[in-house]
């Protein structure tokens, strides 16, 4: 017999689940790519890149033979781009094996993979009974159950985990797993939950001892940095100069312009004489520079990115010092570039092409 949770749950889903492009399939591939995107991603911002994606790479084999950076092309302003490299080295290893794992275990291995995705995968793929825990599951029982261990405590991580596989039903794993993500998605939602019209609300202790706003209860804050970013949009003739980021940083493979990142804010004038900027422009003919903008904020996971970019002119032919690469203006649409330099690219070129 269903729980009286499990049987509500799935009735409201059967008159209020979502329609989205990777539901109705089977596909462990598309449920796989759809997984990642929706990790740090809304629905609504995910739902376009998703399309894109499998339209691209519409099978794991297509993506396990794309060239990484075209990978990242079309991850490009989504965010947490190591969720995209993943993806594409699980992919390579996919196709190494021979095709998608079908145990739990084999897909919990798949680089990128964490318990979450392991569960949405096996149970909406292949109807394996593996409860998915994320952030709607943990806010739907902790209300539901008035549960006050914090979600991030391993007790707490623990607890969770067990309530959800027991509430589970095994019969239609894949259709509890999609009602309860979209249950803590469209009804009870961080921030204004539908409680007077919810179908658990008889039964649902947050909600008669008023702790709906309290919970879940997180232990740990977020420490957040700050970190300023003075990049340098060089212009020599139709060419400019970019670089790829590399490992044990932000924004791991993607390219972006000169920069010069300084401890805390700077004036405009200092940046210009500091040695990191006279390393760069050192014997370089500068015959123009200009503030294209002086602070733009940019938030991140645990890291606000204060930016400020100028542009330089300098004599066609000349280069800027040090490993970039000098690429015509006309090409960078080319090249994945993470948002924020996304955003001076447009300002710059909308300016002048
Ligand atoms: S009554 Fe409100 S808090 Fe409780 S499960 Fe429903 S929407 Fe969430």
């Amino acid at each position: 017999m269903k729980h009286p949770f499990t049987e509500k749950l799935l009735a409201w889903y059967a008159e209020n689940g979502r329609t989205l492009p990777w539901r109705g399939t089977t596909d462990p591939y598309r449920i796989w790519v759809s997984e990642i995107i929706l990790q740090q991603t809304r629905v609504a911002q995910g739902y376009d890149y998703y399309c894109r994606f499998v339209e691209r790479f519409p099978d794991v084999q297509s993506l396990a033979a794309a060239h990484e950076d075209e990978v990242m092309r079309y991850w490009q302003g989504l965010g947490y781009y190591s969720r995209a490299r993943n993806l594409h080295a699980a992919a390579r290893e996919v196709v190494r094996l021979g095709g998608m794992p079908r145990t739990y275990e084999g897909v919990r291995k798949l680089k990128g993979v964490g318990d979450y995705t392991a569960a949405a995968i096996c149970s909406i793929a292949y109807g394996l009974p593996y409860a998915v825990v994320d952030g709607n599951v943990y806010r739907v029982l902790a209300r539901w159950m008035g549960i006050e261990e914090p979600i991030d405590s391993t007790a707490g991580k623990k607890l969770f985990a067990q309530l959800a596989q027991e509430l589970l039903d095994p019969q239609q794993p894949s259709r509890y797993n999609q009602a309860i993500m979209d249950f803590g998605a469209l009804q009870c939602t961080p921030t204004a939950p539908d409680c007077l019209f919810c179908p658990l609300n008889d039964s649902c202790v947050a909600l008669h001892t008023g702790k709906v706003d309290r919970l879940p209860v997180k232990e740990k804050k977020t420490k957040v940095t700050h970190r300023y970013f003075h990049y340098f949009f060089v212009r020599a003739a139709d060419y400019t100069f970019i670089y790829k980021r590399g490992p044990g940083d932000i924004w791991q493979h993607l390219y972006e312009l000169p920069l010069v990142e300084t401890d805390g804010p700077v004036e405009e004038g200092r940046l210009l004489e500091s040695e990191a900027y006279r390393r760069l422009v050192d014997g370089v003919q500068v015959l123009s520079v200009r503030q294209v903008a002086a602070e733009v904020k940019h938030v991140l996971s645990h890291r606000v990115i204060h930016a400020s970019c100028h542009e330089l002119l300098i004599p066609p032919g000349a280069r800027l010092n040090g490993d970039f690469l000098k690429v015509s203006t006309a090409d960078l649409q080319n090249f994945a570039v993470p948002r924020l330099v996304s955003h001076f690219f447009s300002l710059i070129l909308t300016q002048n092409p």
